[in-house]
């Protein structure tokens, strides 16, 4: 009988109830055994969910309080330094510390979670101790055998991701490291082997990626360790979002399974598996429903692929799963109720995946014959997609086909355009800039309720917004900002914003994922040609620019971003995809651009998150993601000054093709990965605008001045005076008014610091 197995299931719930729970925890709302019951609930539901819906291996302690990294960093007692963590069972208090910060010390760092827009907290090792506080993932067993009869699989991060995921050590203490670790781990798994737990799921996604051979040593010394502490406990090593590297190195370890991806990374370790062959004692963990993406899968294709898989394993070794957790996807269509039907009916979310790997496993182990309805109803509802209009648009796929073969080039090189530039803005030395947004107040959030319920016009909201922007126009200008910007009140996302305007685009209502701790985007669905309608930030710009003498700076989303941030149509190529985006963004230019609008900003912070994990196929996703960026910008005037910004990842790899953007100023987060990127620009200079942001937006702290004239005096000694600009890390719409408007203001006094400090140099 083939089985079918889920790797993790989304936390949020149906209806964002786990952000909600973890906000009212936040803000006092909730006392916290009330808050432990409603995530206890939350969870159970979730468990019971997949049981009815006859998944046969469940994960459990897939669930987390915050993120999954920062749960094993807790267990194993890794508390950074400054939060003078005493030992015992991490407090809730404690463990949001870390990931928010507190008012005395900096959270830790987060960053994204492989190709994802899934963010981990970075586990900070210096000068930790590594003890196991809890069994997590027992206690996590526990509850689902005892409270539901769910014989469960505790999954935890496996030892080599985790340490490879942390920052605070250096690599040549990495066997020490190991040492400290592996005890707690076996510690855990022989307790879980213990209380008679069948199949554990061990992750290590960073067996798709270069491991040096030292690594490959320590993945062998790992599991042979847990191999000989545990040699009851079946462990299911899992990967994912790509094939393996070391396919030999990894089949040949002493595991019970070995979960593969085979939709992120199908050819290569197809190829592996026919060429190499599996290993006989082994489960083959075939990740074949697509745990990122949310459309329906073709049953058929599938079955072929599993019984392609099945003739290549030992019979009944065969687990049918998804490709990855399904954390990555909504939970449910079930509840949409205005998406067009030839979309709707071709969408799988979390719960229908769960029911595709039922059917799946079901018609594995008892013939396709039982499947034909399904397998029909779903060939008709994917064709169906593939025949609608809004796929088949052929005056746009010749107008993309036709800016794609030009060049993408502004008229003059930066210098000339840096010159013409200075010459028309006089910009004083380290101009100061915000990222875009300003804080999304409740009185913000409830106008826009009021206007999509219909309870107010288009007129009244359209006066909000405009007095919105009156009183940050007034208060930038008064605290000393040189560039302004309208503060975004008109969008709830960035993304969502221009969706709604562009054609191609679908939205869920309840189509919710986690990014980040309690924030959960809705990534819209594009899944049509994307085309241009009409203007779809021009008004608000202009009006804000009328208010003021300063320089207003338009705002936009780029294309790659945009892409990365929304769920794509899988029939063209992201290129293709990306370009169209690009064709329809590069008309909003324009249109700003003729509208008076000198300084756009086109913001790229997820560029880096659609890089291939692979390293060969890096150079061509860039050198692709540059060109669109540079389509969407390269028309303007020389005088017309672009921005860019970006966040919230690792840079330093990157920077000759943030170079390559030809933007004349970016606006890059710096705080919160604690100076590397500083360094990296000692290796390479950076030689356009460049405004590295001094305070970290990610927290209700307010930055003091001193801490600012330190990051940008450390900033000075690596980039051109002349070239550099004075920001935040990222927009502002998280934070409240008070504390943005101080720390705005400590941000120009230091800036006044620099400027009379550096004068001399510029
Ligand atoms: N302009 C956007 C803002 O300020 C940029 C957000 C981002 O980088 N994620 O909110
Ligand atoms: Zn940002």
């Amino acid at each position: 009988m083939t089985i079918s197995s889920v790797l993790g299931y989304p936390r949020i719930g149906a209806n964002r109830e786990w952000k909600k729970a973890l906000e009212g925890f936040w803000s006092g709302k909730l006392e916290e055994s009330e808050f432990h019951g409603q995530l206890e609930e939350i969870r159970l539901n979730h468990l019971r969910k997949q049981q009815e819906k006859g998944i046969d291996l469940i994960a459990v302690n897939d669930f987390s309080y915050y993120d999954h990294i920062l749960d094993t960093a807790a267990m194993f007692g890794i508390i950074p330094k400054r939060f003078a963590y005493e030992g015992g069972i991490v407090p809730l208090s404690l463990y949001y510390g870390i990931a928010r910060g507190t008012k005395d010390a900096t959270a830790s760092e987060m960053t994204k979670w492989f190709n994802t827009n899934y963010h981990y907290i970075v586990p900070e090792l210096d000068g930790a101790l590594p003890v196991l506080t809890e069994n997590k993932p027992l206690t996590a067993y526990r509850e689902a055998k005892e409270k539901l009869g769910i014989e469960g699989k505790p999954v935890i991060v496996g030892p080599l991701t985790f340490l490879k995921l942390s920052k605070g050590y250096n690599k040549s203490e990495t066997d020490v490291w190991l040492e400290r670790l592996l005890p707690l781990y076996i510690q855990v798994l022989q307790e879980l082997a213990a209380e008679g737990v069948q199949w554990v799921q061990i992750d290590e996604p960073i067996l798709v990626t270069k491991l040096s051979a030292d690594d490959l040593q320590r993945l062998k010394t790992v599991y042979e360790a847990f191999a000989s502490a545990v040699p009851g406990l079946n462990i299911m090593l899992q990967t994912y979002f790509e094939s393996v590297e070391y396919y030999k190195e990894i089949v040949s370890l002493p595991v019970k399974g070995i979960g593969l991806d085979f939709v992120h990374g199908l050819s290569g370790n197809l190829s592996a598996i026919k060429e190499q062959g599996f290993p006989a004692d082994k489960f083959l963990g075939a990740g074949v429903i697509d745990g990122r993406g949310i459309w329906k899968a073709s049953l058929r294709e599938k079955l072929a692929l599993i019984d392609e898989l099945s003739g290549l394993v030992t019979a009944d070794q065969l687990i049918v799963q998804s490709s990855c957790s399904l954390l990555h996807v909504p939970v449910t269509v079930g509840n949409e109720k205005k998406l067009a039907a030839e979309l709707q009916n071709a969408l799988a979310f979390a719960d229908e995946k769960l029911s595709e790997l039922v059917l799946l496993a079901k018609a594995q182990s008892e013939g396709g014959a039982q499947i034909a309805k399904e397998l029909e109803e779903c060939d008709r509802d994917l064709e169906a997609l593939k025949q609608s209009g809004v796929r088949n648009r052929t005056d746009i796929k010749q107008a993309v086909a036709a800016i794609s073969t030009q060049k993408a080039e502004r008229s003059v090189p930066f210098a000339e355009r840096h010159a013409a530039q200075q010459n028309k803005w006089q910009l004083p030395l380290f101009p100061t800039t915000t990222i875009g947004s300003f804080p999304q107040s409740a009185e913000v959030r409830k106008a826009r309720q009021l206007w999509r319920k219909a309870e107010w016009s288009n007129e009244q909201y359209a006066n909000f917004i405009r007095e919105q922007i009156d009183i940050w126009i007034k208060l930038q200008e008064e605290i000393g900002l040189d560039v302004l910007v309208h503060g975004e009140f008109e969008r709830t996302d960035m993304v969502e914003f221009f969706g709604e305007k562009l054609a191609g685009f679908a939205f869920t209502q309840f189509g919710w994922v986690q990014s980040y701790g309690s924030r959960c985007v809705k990534p819209p669905i594009i899944y049509g040609d994307v085309a241009f309608e009409e203007a779809m930030t021009v008004e608000e710009t202009k009006y804000a620019q009328s208010k003021t003498k300063q320089p207003v700076k338009g705002m936009l989303t780029g294309p790659i971003t945009i892409m990365n941030w929304s769920f794509v149509r899988d029939d063209i190529t992201r290129e293709q995809i990306a370009y169209q985006l690009a064709y329809a963004l590069r008309q909003e230019v324009e249109a700003l651009e003729q509208a008076g609008i000198g300084m756009i900003q086109v913001d790229e912070p997820a560029v880096r998150e659609g890089l291939p994990l692979k390293e060969e196929d890096q150079a061509e996703y860039l050198a692709w993601a540059v060109k669109a960026f540079r389509m969407t910008t390269c028309t303007v005037q020389e005088t017309t000054q672009i921005h860019t910004h970006m966040c919230y990842c690792e840079f330093h790899d990157m920077i000759g093709s943030i170079e390559d953007m030809d933007a004349d100023v970016i606006s890059i987060e710096t705080s919160r990965s604690h100076g590397e990127l500083i360094h990296s620009f000692e290796l390479n200079t950076y030689k356009l605008g460049i405004g590295l942001g001094v305070y970290d937006i990610h927290s209700p702290r307010i930055p003091r001045v001193e801490e600012m004239t330190s990051m940008i005096d450390r900033a000075l000694r690596v980039l051109d005076p002349k070239l550099f600009w004075i920001n935040p890390d990222c927009g502002l719409k998280t934070r409240g008014y008070d504390e943005t408007v101080e720390s705005l203001r400590n941000m120009v006094e230091a800036t006044l610091i620099a400027r009379t400090q550096h004068s001399a140099l510029a």
